[in-house]
């Protein structure tokens, strides 16, 4: 006798809280393990789930994480079977092709898929012109059927000649996955150069850094440009994004950072596109302290420092490095100065930001113009009831 799989219940039912309920309806997609309510036997990591609510009322079906805080993210507000699970990521990966189609100009380099915002959740893949880069954030994401369907899709919607895996060795630990090499999945090719605004840069997608570019700063690059002049220093410089942008306008262009292989690639790009620009090896708030004591001056000061708050503990102590860096760079700016101060910690506001440059600015007797207030790429989509998709802040001054 062969067993059946009873009608419509072939997916793992899982049962949050009220409170669980009410952030779905709200918007968001993640329910938290604090409002998942524990099941026997436990469900399969990365498995397809059917959330139903406090009083069984069905409200989708979910990746389920059987590690992560995040323990359910939702993919859809109806049914759905395995066998359907394919072509809905595959449905959802050509609407994110596509989308980009409409928002990005000007590059060969952007986020192709951003997860949440792509309603991909645990995805994400970056395009440098020929050469895709994939990320698999989660349990679901990484299983065999999802990641064959994941790139067959890609390499029928953008034909690269090579995808690379990188892998963020933290992120796979918090999902309880094995640890795993950044690998080439296909093609042959890992490394190649992409174009931004006009400037080029060098990719590679498995050797060195490994980490890319920042893309999420590409409108950013053009807009300080637009307003860049004179002796430029371009503090957290990685490899030159801002600093190559501004060395088509400024006179002089100085980048600084921590990293030695990063200002080896900076140092490369700057090559590549026949510019100068001097890259020094420094930590940013000593470099600032000296310069400022020395009396130094710019015209145009970059601040990109990394995520100074990784979780909301961190909020106090991130807000004195912020400040610490902008006091001391508006004390350097010349009159009619350009300070572009960017903030990627998600935990940290616009308003915070600005508040936090606000009082530098006082501290340090300059006054402030806002010029623009900006945020990441729109290839890094911004969904409004996922507030998570929104990390990235900007602000560009003019320092009287
Ligand atoms: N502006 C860059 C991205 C900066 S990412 C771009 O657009 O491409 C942050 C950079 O800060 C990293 O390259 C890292 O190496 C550097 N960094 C981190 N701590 C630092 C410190 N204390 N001093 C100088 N650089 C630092």
């Amino acid at each position: 006798m062969t067993m059946k799989a009873p009608q419509g219940s072939i997916l793992p039912e899982l049962q949050i809280s009220k409170r669980g309920a009410e952030r779905l309806q709200s918007g968001h997609v993640w329910v938290y393990r604090s409002d998942v309510v524990p099941v026997e036997p436990e469900i399969a990591a990365g498995a397809l789930v059917r959330v139903v609510d406090h009083r069984k009322k069905p409200l989708g079906t979910a990746f389920y994480s059987s590690a992560s805080q995040i323990a359910v993210r939702m993919l859809t507000s109806g049914a759905l079977t395995p066998n359907e699970l394919p072509s809905l990521l595959r449905q959802r990966i050509h609407d994110a092709v596509a989308y980009r189609k409409q928002v990005v100009q000007n590059t060969d380099a952007y986020r192709v898929i951003f997860s949440e915002a792509d309603f991909l959740p645990g995805l994400i893949v970056d395009r440098y012109n020929d050469v895709l880069s994939l990320q698999a954030q989660t349990q679901a994401m990484d299983t065999t059927a999802v990641r064959e369907t994941v790139l067959a899709s890609l390499l029928e919607e953008l034909k690269p000649d090579g995808i690379v895996e990188r892998v963020e060795p933290r992120v796979r630990e918090l999902e309880n996955l094995p640890s795993r090499d950044s690998q080439l999945l296909h093609g042959e090719k890992t490394s190649t150069i992409f174009t931004m605004n006009g400037v080029k840069f060098h990719y590679d997608g498995l050797h060195g850094q490994k980490t890319g570019a920042f893309l999420d700063q590409r409108e950013n690059y053009a807009a300080a440009e637009q307003y860049a002049h004179g002796e430029a220093l371009d503090m957290f410089c990685y490899q030159g994004g801002f600093a190559l942008h501004l060395a088509r306008c400024c006179e002089k262009v100085t980048g600084v950072d921590s990293s030695c292989p990063a200002l080896e690639v900076a140092e490369e790009n700057a090559v590549l596109n026949v510019r100068e620009v001097e890259w020094m090896e420094a930590n940013a708030f000593d470099l600032l302290k000296d310069y400022a004591t020395a009396g130094r001056q710019y015209d145009t000061i970059v601040l990109d420092p990394p995520a100074f708050a990784k979780s909301k503990r961190d909020l106090d102590a991130a807000a004195r490095g912020y400040k610490e860096l902008n006091l001391r760079a508006l004390k350097m700016l010349r009159p009619g100065g350009v300070l572009v101060t960017c903030s990627c910690s998600y935990h940290v506001s616009e308003q915070e930001l600005q508040s936090i440059v606000v009082a530098a600015s006082l501290d340090a007797r300059r006054t402030v113009r806002i010029l623009e207030k900006r945020g990441q790429a729109k290839d890094h989509p911004v969904v409004p009831t996922i507030p998570e998709t929104a990390y990235l802040k900007a602000l560009l001054l003019s320092v009287v």
